[in-house]
């Protein structure tokens, strides 16, 4: 049929039309959709909408379709007699529910609020499904994202503008020990993403410079800059360069031992995978040195890295590192300026960080993600995960596990 031949539309009735709901739970097996619209095709009615879940083996399936034409008697009744007796001998229940129109219209101002629990607790889900209420927003849809290792359960909420439920319920999860994630739908959504990835403590599980520290056998000279760092006493670049120092004379073929040390937290290669199969780009930068990151770019496969380089001289390390400095601010132009190779807008990128120092790296993404971050960090970002597993951040982007299984499979 061309174009100029498509009848105009008489499915989508306006808000007198008569409709019916009808609802079917049961034991879920195959045939229970075919079966319904079958029986319903009788009546020549219209499919205006169809909603269909299966939880532990249980379907419900809830079809809106258009009052057969009242031109035809007792049509309704005939209609509504018969779906039961199909039901009946399907062991079926059936409920219907004669009304006008469509849905009632969603508010405007849609988000997707994930919550990621260990475990997900009923308490836990009536404090964040109260709080999105208290904001003014409607549940639209809820459903199971993940059951392991987290479960992670998605709520689409319309009415409320996505600020507002991030600065409502991100106080609420970190009170509940949850993780919630709220992102604005839409296209925006789906579009190409850049995720950008810190290193240290984040995407795998060691602090290099205290694995150098270990060679050197200055572990407790480092750990004492680094605390001072923390205590504010040093900036990061000040701390970078007394740690470095503590590194002077050691044999450059530490740097191969180092590599070997390191170790990626678990999920991190599920994550990149996943990413990498979805047509995401991934990149990682690192106050850390790239006498590491450069392994870790080829070994997982990463678009982009960038991190502060060891100055090797005769075989040895000189204490000091060469080229610009990669710091908090630098993490930041890090982030714009792989976004603008990667050609996606800087709304369309994803940060993820542990420390305060991947802070404005956070906050100038679209999605800053706080991964078991220090409580200063957790506060300031977007987002908090605080379960030991980096693919985890997948449900944030809305990826289904179901998903990422069957990607992992097609790995050749
Ligand atoms: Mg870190």
């Amino acid at each position: 049929m061309s174009a100029s031949q498509i009848p105009p539309a008489t499915a989508v009735p306006g808000d007198d039309v008569p409709t019916l709901l009808v609802k079917i739970f049961g034991k879920d097996r195959p045939g229970i959709t075919a079966g319904l619209f079958e029986t319903l095709a009788a009546y020549s009615v219209d499919v205006v909408d169809i909603e269909q879940v299966v939880t532990r083996g249980r379907i419900t399936l809830c079809a809106l379709v258009t009052a057969p034409s009242p031109g035809q008697g007792s049509a309704e009744g005939d209609l509504r007699a018969t779906v039961h007796g199909w039901a009946e001998s399907m062991n079926l229940q059936a409920e219907i529910i004669s009304g006008r129109g469509d849905n009632r219209p969603r508010g405007t101002g849609r988000s997707h609020v994930t919550v990621l629990g260990h475990p997900l607790t009923a308490e836990t889900t009536a404090a964040i499904a109260a709080a999105i209420t208290a904001t003014g927003g409607n549940i639209d849809r809820i459903f199971r994202l993940a059951k392991y290792p987290v479960t992670a359960v998605e709520f689409a909420v319309s009415g409320a503008e996505t600020a507002s439920l991030r600065s409502v319920l991100a106080p609420e999860a970190a009170q509940l020990g949850v993780d919630v994630a709220v992102v604005a739908a839409g296209l925006q959504r789906r579009a190409q993403r850049l995720v950008v990835m810190d290193v240290d403590s984040t995407l795998i599980q060691d602090e290099v410079i205290e694995l150098f520290a270990a060679h050197a056998g200055c572990e407790a000279e480092v750990a004492e800059v680094t605390a001072a760092a923390m205590r504010g006493e040093l900036d990061f670049e000040q701390s970078l360069h007394a740690r470095v120092e503590l590194l002077g004379g050691l044999d450059a073929s530490v740097v191969e031992a180092v590599r070997k040390e390191v170790r990626l937290t678990p999920g991190a290669r599920t994550l990149v995978r996943t990413l990498k199969r979805l047509g995401y780009q991934v990149g990682v930068v690192s106050g850390g040195f790239t006498q590491v990151t450069d392994a870790l770019q080829e070994e997982l496969g990463l678009d982009f890295a960038s991190a502060n380089t060891l100055e090797i001289v005769d075989g040895k390390l000189t204490g000091r590192v060469t080229g610009d400095i990669v710091d908090r601010a630098g993490k930041a132009r890090l982030l714009r300026s792989f976004a603008q190779r990667a050609g996606v807008p800087l709304a369309q990128t994803v940060a993820i960080g542990d420390g305060a120092n991947d802070l404005d790296m956070l906050n100038a993404a679209g999605l800053g993600v706080a991964f078991n971050a220090k409580p200063v960090v957790r506060e300031a970002a977007h987002t908090a995960v605080n379960v030991p597993f980096l693919d985890t951040v997948l449900y944030l982007l809305g990826i289904t596990r179901e998903e990422v299984e069957a990607a992992e499979t097609h790995v050749g």
